[in-house]
């Protein structure tokens, strides 16, 4: 192999916005049969909008966005922005919270007013809900939205429920790559019902919802022990081990820091067809040294 080939790809990739932290990242590259997508933010636009507001009895729908958008404020998940944008639409002044503290792929929780708020996944363990509650977030749930669950010190607050949309490119993409025989696979941290709506309506047959960070990485080495040479695209801080589990990590877009960090590739954009550009990349850089 003449490292200067790979030099000079990576120097294209680079002017491309696609950078590549290793000349052996474009060699694998072209080695992979498996490419196993993130879902929020990566296939979808990650541009989430508050759709419902549902507070419980007693609460007001202004507490309850409020609350939640003083816990979101300093966040870049998807969901986080929808919360504070729509608290700013609304005309609030946000207010301060203290100790907040990231559960990767789980939600935020922190203080408001002296009160522990939690804002995240509502089938988490720790919470028990009633009936009632779960049956909305079921309701919600099977249109295909992504709910969050406000608690105050461990009470039920009331839900949010959020959409997203498909990123336009995200079809063909999917299908240029199932075109070469790649085996497509999603993984999200999503519920179960909003992961199918994306899979259907990109026609990818297999699909892991409600994936933990970690449950995203062993994912990857599963497919690893069966024979796959797999590449992981994702663009948060969820994705951070999957990426570094992957033959080949992909971070997409506005990827945070942590996924920048784990991937092997940094790709300066959030068009999904960068994917294939970067396979094209490293298919002409490997042939000039063969
Ligand atoms: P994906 O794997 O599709 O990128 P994430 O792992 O980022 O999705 O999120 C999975 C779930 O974790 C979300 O559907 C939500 O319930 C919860 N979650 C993650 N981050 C936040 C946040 N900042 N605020 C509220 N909920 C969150
Ligand atoms: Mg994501």
């Amino acid at each position: 192999a003449t490292p200067t080939a790979i030099m000079v790809g990576a120097e294209i990739g680079a002017k491309r916005g696609i950078l590549v932290k290793g000349g052996e990242f474009l060699e694998r590259l072209t080695q992979i049969d498996t490419i196993v997508f993130d879902k929020t933010g990566t296939l979808t636009a990650g541009e989430m909008v508050v759709s419902d507001v549902w507070p419980l009895r007693g609460i007001t729908s202004s507490t309850l966005i409020k609350t939640a958008a003083a816990i979101e404020a300093q966040r870049e998940h998807p969901i986080a922005q929808a919360i504070y944008q729509r608290a700013l639409e609304q005309g609030f002044t946000i207010e301060q919270a203290n100790h907040t503290e990231v559960i990767a792929g789980v939600g935020v929780r922190g203080v408001v007013r002296g009160k522990k708020i939690f804002v995240g996944q509502p089938d988490i363990q720790a919470i028990r809900f009633s009936p009632h509650i779960e049956k909305q977030i079921d309701f919600y749930e099977a249109q295909g939205k992504t709910t969050v669950i406000v608690t105050s010190e461990g009470l039920p607050m009331g839900i949010l429920a959020l959409t997203d949309t498909i990123k336009p490119d995200a079809f063909s993409t999917i299908q240029r790559l199932s075109d070469i025989s790649c085996r497509i696979v999603l993984v999200t941290g999503d519920n179960h019902h909003a992961a199918a709506s994306v899979a259907q309506k990109l026609q990818i047959d297999e699909v892991y919802p409600s994936s933990s960070p970690s449950k995203k990485a062993q994912i990857i080495h599963e497919l690893q022990t069966s024979g796959h040479i797999v590449a992981m695209i994702g663009d948060g801080i969820n994705d951070a081990p999957a990426l570094a589990a992957a033959d080949v990590g992909i971070a997409l877009g506005t990827a945070t820091d942590v996924a920048l960090e784990a991937a092997d590739i940094a790709i300066m954009s959030s068009e999904t067809t960068r994917v294939i550009q970067a396979l094209e990349l490293s298919e002409l850089t490997m042939r000039k040294i063969r």
